[in-house]
């Protein structure tokens, strides 16, 4: 892995973290129930692998998508073509 390719991980991982933790303060204020909180989980982490597998890394294990090993790459919209 080159410094370029660390340097984009680490700020997807940024953007990751800054995301997720949005979404961790909306959840609790927000008058959802559990059932809809999880639906709303899902769909943002549906939407940060998609994220991931735009820029070329898998979402799961952080790598390249070309050096990712998971038996289902957490990329799906670029996994398969990729
Ligand atoms: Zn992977």
């Amino acid at each position: 892995m080159n410094s370029t390719s660390q340097a984009k991980i680490f700020e997807l991982l940024r953007v990751y973290n800054r995301s997720r933790e949005n979404i961790r303060l909306l959840i609790g204020i927000s008058p959802m129930t559990d059932y809809e909180k999880v639906g709303f989980i899902d769909a943002w982490q549906e939407e940060m692998a998609d994220y991931f597998g735009r820029n070329g890394y898998c979402f799961a294990c952080n790598r390249l998508l070309d050096r990712c090993r998971c038996e289902e790459p957490l990329a799906r919209s670029t996994c398969h073509t990729a």
